[in-house]
């Protein structure tokens, strides 16, 4: 991080320069931006979006101060969306944040847009060697940034070294397609996942009814393979999944999981058993279902569901047919 100081001041020169184009541009840099975004990610009404980043700005601002935009320079707690729409990204719109690294002609692009260019794409100069802004992350840090997610009605303006974790759980995420496997891209809202669900996988059954025999036929098939099916009870759907896969190399290991079609909030309300049972034998696991914003694969990855190996499925398999017996209460 010991720049020449001719380096450096190649890098403030062309800041300078990057700080003085938005104010031009006039005041709706931020929502303009954000109603981009908007679409990227499925959410509806720019217009409506704008203010909630609006909100979520004023929501952070230091009390009793105007903030005027005279005040702009770099002392003060960021709270200005001028000062924030410095940080968007050329090419996506998001923004960048700390590392941020500059074209040699001193523009600024995404970490994340930057690995897929090989010119900036303002000026069409190299990207490599990398210069570093080392005022700009020093900006930034001190500025509160609007969630990704802001377009979609999330109210909350964050550090950006706090951004990432609130965006995982972010209610106003967009909902993926619950399916185990990456095959599907559907997302949307939360309402729009059952419709969704009916339509394009109109071949997972659905039984009533909150204590249910989940059955997995053919489960000795080699490879990964998934095994879904849907569960209605207290009014809500769950989803039931079993997979089979080799999390760790040459040990298959099957996973058994519920999933609420619902948030996090809502899973909090219910328990989910799982048992295998039979030839004098009883395996047992209980939990909170998981939201479908959170997925299976996470669920898989900590292991935070039902885990036995082959061996233990062909104890309780019947002609390579296992049957779990699924028990969903309300708590
Ligand atoms: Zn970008
Ligand atoms: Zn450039
Ligand atoms: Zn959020
Ligand atoms: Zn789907």
């Amino acid at each position: 991080m010991t720049l020449p100081p001719a380096r450096q001041f190649t890098g403030n020169g062309p800041q300078l320069e990057a700080m003085s184009r938005p104010s031009s541009a006039g005041g709706g840099g931020l929502g303009a931006g954000k109603a981009a975004g908007g679409g990227k990610h499925g959410g509806t009404g720019g217009g409506a979006a704008a203010a909630a980043v609006a909100a979520g700005l004023s929501s952070v601002a230091v009390p009793g101060s105007a903030a005027p935009s005279s005040a702009l320079p770099l002392g003060l707690p960021g709270q200005s969306p001028e000062l924030t729409a410095l940080f968007e990204c050329p090419v996506c719109f998001d923004y960048v944040l700390p590392p941020i690294l500059q074209c040699q002609a001193g523009h600024l692009v995404c970490n994340q847009c930057r690995q897929k260019l090989s010119c900036c794409p303002t000026c069409r100069g190299p990207l490599s060697p990398s210069i570093r802004n080392l005022a700009m992350e020093k900006v930034a840090s001190t500025l509160p940034f609007p969630c990704k997610y802001s377009s979609s009605g999330c109210p909350l303006s964050l550090h950006h070294s706090e951004k990432p974790d609130h965006e995982e759980v972010c209610e106003f995420r967009p909902y993926t397609c619950p399916c185990p496997g990456a095959t599907c891209k559907w997302h949307g809202s939360l309402e729009a996942v059952m419709p969704h669900l009916m339509h394009a996988h109109k071949s997972i059954t659905t039984l009533q009814g909150e204590d249910i025999v989940f059955l997995a036929t053919d489960i000795n098939l080699p490879g990964a393979v998934d095994w879904v099916m849907m569960q209605s009870c207290f009014s809500h759907h769950f989803m039931l999944v079993l997979e089979k896969q080799e999390k760790y190399e040459g040990h298959q290991q099957f996973f058994a999981v519920v999933l609420l079609i619902g948030t996090r909030k809502q899973a909090e309300n219910f328990a989910y058993r799982l048992e295998l049972n039979g030839n004098r034998r009883r395996l047992t696991w209980e939990a909170t279902p998981r939201s479908i914003h959170d997925g299976v694969a996470a669920a898989i990855m900590n292991s935070d569901c039902l885990v036995f190996d082959t061996s233990i499925a062909h104890l309780f398999a019947d002609n390579g047919n296992l049957g779990i017996n699924v028990t969903i209460s309300m708590c």
